[in-house]
């Protein structure tokens, strides 16, 4: 992440590190916690939810307390919203108006806004979640009027391009589009989370503007 931040003439501070602890057992959370890391994305919520629990219990039980951000990554059904605005902070997957009208709903008052993105569907893959370009604004502008949430971005899973200029050229037009809805001022100054890169193209992700990685191999290992 420094090198690409170097290379792209960032400042290293502006790309936050997501590690994606999906399939990975309470304890690498742990050993990645006692390493700084301080935010963590889930694909699945049982699991997600079992492992925020599990958290919980260990503190109880005398470990350190922590503050981390539980980050949901995967696709969200409207039956699964109530559990997750209960226990993520983030969910980085909506891509349609009723499942951020639920989770306005369903996230309890005691708790902060839930930050969310908006998941776009950026090469058009046709199995994919995730809104199409042109609808993002109409989208965002929807989502932004909701309480209990706060907009804070755009998200992204470009199909697997081998090579740098490949991934770097899907990721920019990510960035249009994100620059597009901060123009419109949708979100106001909340507005300034690019949710893009993995393992495989972190550095491009990053040369394109990305000011979020989400990376689980390269942190955990393989899965
Ligand atoms: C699994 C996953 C990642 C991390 O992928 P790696 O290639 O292991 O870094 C990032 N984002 C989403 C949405 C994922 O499902």
């Amino acid at each position: 992440m420094a090198t690409a931040c170097a290379r792209a003439g960032r400042p290293v501070d502006s790309v936050q590190l997501l590690a994606v602890s999906k399939t990975m057992p309470l304890p690498s959370v742990l050993e990645a916690m006692a390493a700084g890391q301080a935010g963590f994305g889930e694909n699945y919520v049982q699991e997600g939810v079992q492992k925020i629990e599990a958290l919980r219990a260990w503190e109880a039980e005398g470990g350190r307390p922590v503050q981390v951000a539980w980050h949901m990554i995967g696709p969200l059904q409207s039956n699964k919203t109530r559990v997750v605005a209960a226990h993520f902070d983030w969910v980085h997957s909506v891509d349609r108006l009723k499942i951020a009208e639920r989770l306005a709903e369903q996230r309890p008052a005691e708790l902060a806004p839930l930050q969310v993105c908006i998941q776009v569907n950026i090469d058009g893959g046709a199995s994919k979640s995730g809104v199409a370009p042109e609808e993002v604004l109409a989208l965002a502008r929807a989502v932004a009027a909701l309480p209990r949430l706060a907009l804070r971005g755009l998200m992204t899973i470009p199909e697997p391009q081998s090579g740098f200029e490949a991934q770097r050229a899907v990721h920019a037009r990510a960035r249009t589009l994100f620059e597009q809805v901060r123009e419109a001022g949708i979100g106001g100054a909340a507005f300034d989370t690019l949710s893009m890169g993995m393992t495989a193209d972190l550095e491009a992700a990053i040369d394109a503007g990305s000011t979020l990685v989400r990376v689980g191999t390269a942190i955990f290992g393989a899965r």
